[in-house]
């Protein structure tokens, strides 16, 4: 069996946690096809969060309590560059962490795309599944707000919005900056034409899958696919488990629950996302017009926990 996974960050990898176990117990293939609209450029360091969350995570040299960023992390570099006032300083980076922005920013100036990239420093993580960008070129998630201060509007990068601001300042919209240019990177369509199931992960809808969607063909290419698509709510009960999808959410206008959610993916029968979606038990009288609504425990409290919530989203189709 294959499975192709859609992911964001923290939530997509803990969730691929769960997918290793379960994929080992019955000897599936894995893909992990990650967001990377919150990458940027940081001290002239290539930084791909959602990647290295889902590397770190899997290859178990993730922090367990921040949920980002390396184990056993160090800051030296952080408060020397603090020392120069180096902007930006709402950005930390990690002197381990360092380390794997270096590799991957020199390889990129070599002339590598993220994608070999992305295989090359997973080959030292050993993380289990095949993790894949959603594209090799640059597609960013920049978010429309207004200067708290008077009602000019400008566009900044996500990470300024969500790190710096704390999503508290009024926002507009999301944009996918370079999406409508971008390519799925190699592998990815291979990856969905075969795959038996794809999963999406209970990550953020609004800037971790929708980006991930917004790579012309990628869309099409799960939705017109052979495969049966299954969402996991990342809502229980109203609220996000941790993060700020709410916010998220709020800015387009959808509701914060199990049933706006699945309303924003929409059915595959009518030109949405999910044939089936997973939602918390509390949510279990959740309604998504076209889709299969299942319930099941959805706290990814370990990888047991998190394995029965995959079988349990694949008993739906
Ligand atoms: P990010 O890129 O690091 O923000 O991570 P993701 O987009 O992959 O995941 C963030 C989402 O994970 C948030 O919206 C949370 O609601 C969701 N999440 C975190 N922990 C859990 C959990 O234990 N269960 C479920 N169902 N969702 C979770
Ligand atoms: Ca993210």
């Amino acid at each position: 069996m294959r499975i192709v996974v859609l992911a964001g960050g923290i939530g997509g990898a803990r969730f691929l946690l769960g997918v290793r176990a379960y994929a080992r117990e019955v000897g599936a293939a894995v893909t992990a096809v990650v967001n990377v609209g919150d990458d940027l450029y940081v001290h002239g360091l290539k930084v791909c969060p959602d990647l290295d969350s889902v590397m770190y995570t899997l290859g178990g040299g993730a922090d367990p309590e921040r949920g980002w960023g390396r184990a056993g992390e160090t800051w030296a570099v952080r408060s020397e560059l603090a020392a120069y006032g180096a902007e930006p300083t709402w950005f930390g980076l990690g002197d381990r962490d360092i380390a794997t922005h270096l590799v991957r920013t020199t390889m990129l100036t070599g002339g590598y795309p993220l994608s070999a990239v992305t295989e090359a420093l997973a080959t030292r993580w050993q993380p289990g599944v095949r993790l894949m960008p959603a594209t090799d070129d640059r597609l960013e998630t920049h978010v429309v707000v207004s200067d708290p201060d008077g009602d000019v509007q400008r566009a900044i990068h996500f990470q300024e919005w969500w790190v710096r601001y704390r999503a508290e300042i009024p926002t507009h919209r999301f944009v996918f900056v370079g999406a409508e240019a971008a390519r799925p990177a190699p592998g990815v369509l291979d990856a969905l034409a075969s795959a038996d199931v794809v999963l999406v992960a209970p990550s953020n809808p609004v800037v971790s899958v929708a980006p991930v969607l917004a790579v012309p063909g990628l869309r099409e290419a799960v939705t017109g696919g052979p495969a049966p698509v299954v969402g996991v709510s990342p809502i229980i009960g109203g609220a996000a488990v941790r993060g700020m999808a709410d916010r998220c959410l709020a800015v387009v206008g959808v509701e914060c629950d199990a049933a706006g959610v699945g309303g924003l993916y929409g059915s595959r029968s009518s030109g949405g996302l999910l044939d089936g979606w997973l939602v918390a038990p509390e949510d279990a009288g959740a309604v998504v017009p076209g889709v299969t609504v299942g319930s099941a425990p959805l706290l990814m409290t370990d990888e047991t926990a998190t394995a029965a919530m995959v079988r349990a989203a694949l008993e739906l189709v």
